[in-house]
């Protein structure tokens, strides 16, 4: 299964955990679900357990953009 993260402008300086890196996915776990960015569509946490990430935002590496795992 997939889910589409939503976009958010970008988060105030300290005001969120915000995890970047040049490559994704991000994440890669043992579960069933993935999870893509909601502007380009690439897969930022992969096989990973539905509601196993939480509070965080993401950095889309592919297209810049913020994507939020509520
Ligand atoms: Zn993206």
């Amino acid at each position: 299964m997939e889910i589409k993260l939503t976009i958010i402008s970008s988060p105030r300086e300290g005001s969120r955990t915000v995890i970047k890196s040049k490559v994704s996915p991000i994440f890669k776990g043992e579960g069933d679900m993935n999870y893509i960015c909601g502007n380009c569509g690439a897969i930022l946490a992969e096989k990973v357990r539905q509601g196993q990430i939480r509070n965080i935002v993401v950095h889309c590496p592919k297209c810049g953009r913020y994507n939020e795992f509520a």
